[in-house]
């Protein structure tokens, strides 16, 4: 936590080595995030425009806000994070007021990364409706479009160039979402979002680095083989995995609170327990 111009913020303190599986994806992240945030001046030199926006879409619990988490703590950028949810549930006014708020903060205390997470509630395709009366997602997504708009624009002034290439510069928003196809276009072009990346459920290896991650501050048996527990947990999300790892250290204290390791009998027992929230048919 610091204080920059005013501004509290906050910078992430999860890493990319915290995130298991992923490689390419969090590849990529690096190198729409973090090279534009640390070599800003170079794209400036240059005229290259950084991504200003990147869609992150995939099945809940398997690490969009994690990701974007570890992009700010990669980019020593600081953390804005809103809820579509939220925003659609506040009163008249007072959403796009915090909209505007937020990118005014985050302005302020640039580099940041604003994260939208449930981006959909807010940006959801207009129209459909013949009537005139604008609706509360409609009003959001305007402001949201200003606002994405005028991190643009600092661009194309030649006469600010300056100012603007140090105030405006360094401004990254990364959506979230488990509806993509709900979007509205208008959101899905250069200067808005211009990359969309999927965020998959983990495979293999990613659910063997996953629970890799989760027990990494645990005392473990020596019979707990994580691979064979990665082998039988095909449908888990990461969070899924982490629950795993969290409740089999619960029950081992639970059934011996003077147990020194987890072993594989707690694992055995929480897995059997719980029941994944994809199912086949969602992953075939
Ligand atoms: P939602 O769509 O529900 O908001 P999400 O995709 O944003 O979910 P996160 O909130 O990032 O998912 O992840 C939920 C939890 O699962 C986090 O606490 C995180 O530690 C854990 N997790 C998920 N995927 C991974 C991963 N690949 N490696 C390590 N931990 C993970």
């Amino acid at each position: 936590r610091s204080i920059t111009r005013g501004v509290t913020v906050e910078i992430p303190k999860v890493t990319w080595e915290g995130i298991g599986g992923l490689k390419d994806l969090k590849k990529k992240l690096q190198q729409a995030v973090e090279r534009p945030i640390k070599h800003s001046a170079a794209f400036s030199r240059l005229g290259i425009s950084p991504v200003r926006g990147i869609l992150l879409h995939g099945p809940p619990g398997c690490s969009k806000t994690t990701l974007a988490k570890a992009a700010a703590h990669a980019a020593q950028a600081s953390f804005f994070s809103l809820s579509g949810a939220e925003l659609y549930l506040m009163y008249v006014g007072e959403g796009e007021a915090l909209l505007r708020n937020t990118f005014q903060r985050a302005r302020l205390a640039a580099p940041s990364i604003i994260f939208f997470d449930e981006a959909d509630v807010v940006a959801a395709k207009r129209g459909g409706s013949s009537s005139s009366y604008i609706t509360v997602g409609e009003r959001l997504l305007s402001t949201l479009l200003t606002e994405m708009d005028g991190l643009e624009e600092a661009i194309f002034l030649p006469l600010i160039h300056v100012y603007a290439h140090f105030l405006f510069n360094g401004i990254l928003v990364l959506a979230a979402t488990n509806r993509p196809h709900t979007i509205d276009a208008a959101l899905m072009c250069p200067g808005r979002f211009d990359l969309v990346l999927y965020v998959p459920r983990p495979d293999l290896e990613g659910r063997y680095e996953i629970l890799r991650v989760h027990t990494r501050n645990m005392k473990i048996g020596l019979d707990v083989d994580l691979r064979r527990i990665a082998e039988d947990t095909e449908l888990f999300t990461g969070a899924e995995l982490e629950g795993l790892c969290r409740e089999a250290g619960i029950v081992a204290l639970r059934e011996d609170i003077t147990a020194t390791v987890v072993c594989d009998r707690y694992f055995q027992i929480v897995k059997g327990s719980l029941k994944p929230t994809l199912t086949r048919a969602e992953i075939d």
